[in-house]
Formats: C-alpha cells, structure tokens, sequence
C-alpha cells in the first residue's frame, strides 16, 4: 500500500490552474524533497494531501489516497477521516505553535490531534502522555524549553517543537510545507536532519517542500519538481545538476537560489 497515491489531481482557484492532473505515488518510508518556483503548486499539492483542500469538484478534480484512504476535506469529519488525520503531521513554514502556550502544551496535544488549549495545562493530559511529550522533545533537543512560551522560541526551535509533536501524534506521514523557509542555514540544517532522522529511525514517510534545492540534494534521495501546476521531474536528486536544472527552468542552479525561485 502506497503512502501518498494522488491520480489526476486538480484544482482551479478562479480561472487559477494551480494544480494540472498531477499524478505521484509515494512510498512507506521515503523521504521526498518537492521543489519548484513560488507558484508552482507546492503548498496547494500539500494541503489536498493533508485533507485542507478539496481538489476541483467531480471526476475533474482527481483522487488523494493516503495510507491506502481516499482523503477526504471539509469541516465534518467521519471518526474514519479523523483517524487518518492523525497519521499525518504537518509542519509549515510558520505558525506550527500556538504562541502564548507553553512548548510541552502545545506538543503533549498531539496526543489528541487537538489545538492547544490552556485546558492542557490544567491536568487533561495524564502523566504518561506528559512524558511521551518529553521523550519527544529530548529527541529534537528541545526538553529544556519544554514549560517556555512557544512564543518565545526562535524559529528553528519551533520547528523542532513541530516535529516533536508530529511524533506525539505517532505520525505516519509527516507533510511539511518550506519548513526552513525563514530559517538562518545552522537552523536550517537541524531542522532537516531532524526530518531525517525521524524518516530514518522512525520509518515515517517525509514530504518537504523546499526553496533551496540544495538541501533537497543533501537530504534527500528524490525529488519532485513542479512547474505551473504539473510535475516536471520525478526522480533522483543526484541528477539536479547544474545543468539539468538550467533545462527544466531555463535558469541555472545558482540563479534561482539568487532571485529565491527556489
Ligand atoms: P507554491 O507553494 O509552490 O508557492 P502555491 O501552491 O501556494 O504555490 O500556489 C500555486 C498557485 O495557486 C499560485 O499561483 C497561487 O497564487 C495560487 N493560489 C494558491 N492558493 C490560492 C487561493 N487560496 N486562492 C487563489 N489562488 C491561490
Ligand atoms: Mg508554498
């Protein structure tokens, strides 16, 4: 069974094509870079992975099936679509945290699939849910900031915090969405070797969206690179030289970092 299996997936915002019959199988176990220019679907693919999205009504708007489910989006949710919303963590580029509560709060509510709340403070979780949260936290390096103000962390501690919930969450599918976007490179390195760590020892299928195809490369075995709404390549990051990319782009490597195309 595939992890993530999207047929002819599409989605129009207005006369918008954002998405443009996209097809992509991902499986258990990868760890999957999604590049591309601003634009070109990145976020709106993840979100209709994620069940935030509802693709184009009907037939034209194709099918998500993740861990073997057809995803379903909206407000009301079937118990099923619930379950299988807490197989799949997420990390965004920015508000992954509620900031006026505290770290180990907002990471012991993967537990639950909830948003945070101050009623987590006041004893809804039981001791051992507190702990999960802890190990958790060790495992990003993030236990002593565990009673501090999400709020108050930097970013790349946020992020970590994130991921640390996603394991909570015992996540199957972690989808993350330009995760070091605003993340100077030492933060940004962690941040991935987390994504990496969690992919290796924890068997979790990861999907990153990156502006930085370098770190696709560093991290990552594959990648997805989209144009307009529909893949472009669909292989090995050891192929994204130079040149190749100058092919897909009509720019090279080194310009799309410099004008942040990527
Ligand atoms: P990326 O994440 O690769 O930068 P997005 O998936 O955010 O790209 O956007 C793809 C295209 O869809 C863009 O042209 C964007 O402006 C458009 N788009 C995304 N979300 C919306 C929305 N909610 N309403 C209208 N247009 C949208
Ligand atoms: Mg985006």
């Amino acid at each position: 069974m595939a992890a993530v299996e999207i047929q002819q997936l599409t989605k129009t915002f207005g006369k918008l094509r954002a998405l443009n019959g996209v097809d992509l199988t991902i499986q258990p176990g990868e760890m999957v870079a999604l590049i591309g220019a601003s634009g070109s679907g990145k976020s709106t693919l993840i979100r209709h992975v994620a069940g935030l999205l509802r693709s184009d009504a009907g037939e034209r708007g194709g099918q998500v099936r993740v861990l073997g489910r057809t995803m379903q989006s909206g407000g009301h949710l079937s118990p099923e679509a619930r379950r299988l919303r807490a197989e799949i963590g997420v990390v965004f580029q920015q508000f992954n945290l509620v900031h006026r509560l505290p770290l180990l709060i907002n990471v012991v509510t993967g537990v639950l699939g909830r948003i945070p709340t101050w009623r987590g403070c006041l004893g809804l979780f039981t001791r051992e849910e507190k702990l999960l949260a802890m190990r958790a936290l060790k495992r990003v390096g993030m236990d002593d900031f565990a009673t501090q103000r999400a709020g108050n962390l930097s970013g790349g501690q946020q992020q970590r915090g994130a991921i640390a919930r996603c394991l909570v969450q015992q996540a199957r599918i972690v989808l993350a969405d330009e995760p070091i976007a605003s993340l100077d490179p030492a933060s940004a390195r962690k941040v991935m070797q987390m994504l990496a760590d969690i992919n290796r020892q924890d068997g979790i299928t990861v999907v990153v969206s990156l502006h930085q195809v370098d770190y696709a490369i560093r991290f990552c075995n594959r990648a997805i690179a989209m144009r307009d709404g529909e893949i472009v390549y669909d292989g090995a990051t050891d192929r994204l030289t130079p040149d190749f990319l100058k092919d897909l782009y009509g720019t090279s490597r080194e310009e799309l970092i410099l004008t942040g195309a990527f």
